[in-house]
C-alpha cells in the first residue's frame, strides 16, 4: 500500500512491482507496486476535488493543522528517522539531529507563515478607486522530489503549498518513498482533509512526466538533477503551467589567506561530507589561498582518514553509504577519471569487509584539479573535495563563479571587506561567510543560473505558490466617469 490517495493508503495499479533497499546493505526495505498514470490520475482528482473547501480555509485553520502536524511528526520523531536512515542510506545520527527536526521546525514555521500572507497596503492610488491585492493560492501543484533528503524535500515542497491553500500530489524519488507517505498520513491525522496531500509513488520518467504533464495540475515544483529539470520545464511547457526548479550545486568553498585555517578545514570536512555529500548546497571546490594551500591538503585528508564510515544505524557512524549502486558507480568513474590530471591525496575507492556489501565509498580529497575537467564542472553528489589553489582575490571569486551552478557559497576571512566582495560578487542563491551549511526555517533556499529559480523554505516560497491578484473598487459612484472621454465622446 504504498500510495496515498484522497486521505487512504492504495496500492499502485501499474503492476510493476519495485524493491526499496537499504544501501548499506542491499537487503529489501520493502517492496512497492508502482503507481502508473490512472493512480496520477487518481490523486490529481483528489487534490482538484479538495481545492474548493482548503483554498477558502481560514489562516488559522490552515495554520491549526500544521501544528497539529508539527507535533505529530515530533511524536513520531524516532520512527521517522528509522525509515529515513534505513532507506536513504543516512546515518542514523544524521536522520535523528537534521533531517527529522528540520521536518518539525519547517512544519512549525509554516504553521505560523500560513497567518502572516502579507501584501501590500489597500489605498487609492487613482483617487477614484481602492485598489487591494488578493493573494490566491495556484490549484493543484504536482511535486516532485529527489531521494538525498527525501522526508525534507517532501515537507519543503508540501508545506509552503498547503500553507496557502493549494492543495498537493507528490511524487517521490522511486528509491526513497516512504517517509513521504508518512508526512502525508500525518497532515492527514491533523486534519488536512483527504485529497489535499496526496503521494504516488512511482518511477520519473512514468508517474513523475504524467503528472509534470498533467492539465489538471496548475504548477509543477521539482528538486532534482539540471538535467531532468530542464526536462520538466519542457513537459510543463505543453500545458503552460507554472515551474518552480530547485536543481543541482557545485558550491565554492573560498579559503582567502586572512582565514581562520582550522575553522576552514574542520568546516570543509562537514560541508563536504553532509550526507555522504549528496547535498546540493554540499562544499564540492575548494579554491584555497596558495599560502594555506598544503596545510589545508593535509588538514582536511588527516580528518578524512579519521572519518568513521560504518553502518547507518550505529549512532557513532560518521558516514553512510551513497544512496544506490548506480550512484556509487557514477562517483567512483569520476575520481577514476580525475586521476590523469589531478592529485587523489586520500580515499578514491570504496570500502572492503562488511561494508563492501553497501554502496560505500571513502571520503576523498582530489588537490590540484583541472580547471574545465569534469571533476571540476560537474556535480559529484558523493563525499569528494575537489581543491585548487588562487594567488590574488580576483582569482579567488572568478573561480567561485567558474560554473554553471549557482546554488550556495562560502567564504572563509576575517576581513570584514573581503566578506562584503565576496558576499555580494558570488553568483549563488546563499553566501556563507565562515560557516557552510546550515538552513533556517525562516530564510529562503535556491538557486541562481542552472541550479534553477524559485525559492524553497522561509515566506519567500509564498511568491511560488500563491498567485496575486489586483482588485480596483471604483468608489465614486459616478456612472459617466471623466477617463471615458478618452474613449469615447458622446455627440453634442
Ligand atoms: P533526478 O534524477 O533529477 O530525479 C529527481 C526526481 O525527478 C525523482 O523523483 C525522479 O524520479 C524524477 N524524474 C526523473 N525523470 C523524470 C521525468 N522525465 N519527469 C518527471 N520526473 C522525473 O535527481 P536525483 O538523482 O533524485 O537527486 C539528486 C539531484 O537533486 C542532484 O542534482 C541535486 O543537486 C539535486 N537537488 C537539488 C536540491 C535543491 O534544493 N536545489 C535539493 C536536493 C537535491 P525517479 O528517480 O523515481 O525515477
Ligand atoms: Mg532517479
Amino acid at each position: 500500500m504504498h500510495q496515498f490517495i484522497g486521505g487512504e493508503h492504495r496500492s499502485g495499479t501499474s503492476g510493476t512491482p519495485f524493491e526499496v533497499l537499504d544501501p548499506s546493505t542491499g537487503d529489501v526495505v520493502e517492496e512497492v507496486l508502482l503507481a502508473g498514470p490512472e493512480d496520477v490520475d487518481a490523486a490529481v482528482g483528489a487534490a482538484r476535488a479538495a481545492f474548493g473547501e482548503w483554498s477558502r480555509a481560514t489562516p488559522v485553520e490552515r495554520a491549526t493543522v500544521l501544528a497539529r502536524a508539527a507535533t505529530l511528526l515530533e511524536e513520531r520523531a524516532e520512527e521517522l528517522a528509522r525509515v529515513e536512515s534505513r532507506h536513504a542510506g543516512k546515518p542514523i545520527r544524521l536522520a535523528r539531529e537534521f533531517d527529522v527536526p528540520g521536518t518539525v521546525d519547517n512544519t512549525a514555521f509554516f504553521g505560523a507563515a500560513a497567518r502572516r500572507l502579507d501584501g501590500m497596503a489597500s489605498a487609492e492610488y487613482s483617487g477614484d478607486h481602492t485598489s487591494s491585492i488578493r493573494r490566491e493560492p495556484i490549484g493543484v501543484v504536482g511535486s516532485v522530489s529527489p531521494w538525498n533528503y527525501p522526508l525534507q524535500m517532501a515537507a519543503w515542497k508540501v508545506l509552503p503549498a498547503v500553507a496557502a491553500g493549494n492543495t498537493i500530489v507528490l511524487k517521490p524519488a522511486e528509491i526513497t518513498p516512504l517517509t513521504s507517505l508518512m508526512l502525508a498520513e500525518v497532515l492527514t491525522e491533523a486534519g488536512a482533509a483527504p485529497g489535499v496531500v496526496n503521494v504516488v509513488t512511482g518511477s520519473g520518467p512514468v508517474a513523475g512526466q504524467h503528472l509534470v504533464g498533467h492539465p489538471d495540475v496548475a504548477m509543477t515544483s521539482f528538486t532534482g538533477s539540471t538535467a531532468v529539470g530542464r526536462q520538466v520545464m519542457a513537459t510543463a511547457a505543453a500545458t503552460g503551467k507554472r515551474v518552480h526548479l530547485e536543481l543541482g550545486g557545485k558550491a565554492p568553498f573560498v579559503v582567502f589567506d586572512d582565514a581562520d585555517l582550522e575553522a576552514a578545514v574542520h568546516g570543509a570536512v562537514a560541508a563536504n561530507l553532509i550526507n555522504a555529500g549528496q547535498d546540493c548546497t554540499a562544499a564540492a571546490r575548494a579554491i584555497v589561498h596558495r599560502s594555506l594551500y598544503d596545510d589545508f591538503v593535509a588538514g582536511v585528508a588527516d580528518l578524512y582518514r579519521q572519518v568513521r564510515t560504518g553502518p547507518t544505524d550505529d549512532e557513532a557512524t560518521d558516514l553512510g553509504p551513497l544512496s544506490s549502486r548506480t550512484h556509487l558507480d557514477k562517483v567512483a568513474g569520476m575520481v577514476e577519471r580525475a586521476r590523469a590530471d589531478a592529485t587523489v591525496v586520500c580515499g578514491g575507492r570504496s570500502p572492503g569487509g562488511d561494508l563492501a556489501r553497501g554502496c560505500y565509498y571513502e571520503p576523498t580529497v582530489v588537490s590540484d584539479v583541472a580547471l574545465g575537467s569534469e571533476l571540476w564542472t560537474d556535480e559529484v553528489f558523493g563525499p569528494v573535495l575537489a581543491v585548487v589553489p588562487f594567488d590574488d582575490d580576483d582569482e579567488a571569486i572568478r573561480l567561485a563563479n567558474d560554473t554553471e551552478y549557482g546554488l550556495a557559497a562560502s567564504a572563509w576571512t576575517r576581513d570584514t571587506y573581503r566578506a562584503g566582495r565576496a558576499s555580494r560578487e558570488i553568483r549563488a542563491g546563499c553566501v556563507w561567510v565562515n560557516d557552510h551549511i546550515p538552513i533556517i526555517s525562516e530564510m529562503p533556499h535556491g538557486g541562481y543560473k542552472h541550479s534553477g529559480f524559485g525559492k524553497d523554505m522561509s515566506a519567500y516560497s509564498f511568491d511560488e505558490y500563491t498567485q496575486v491578484k489586483h482588485v480596483m473598487h471604483d468608489i465614486t459612484g459616478i456612472a459617466r466617469k471623466g477617463w471615458h472621454r478618452t474613449v469615447f465622446t458622446l455627440p453634442g
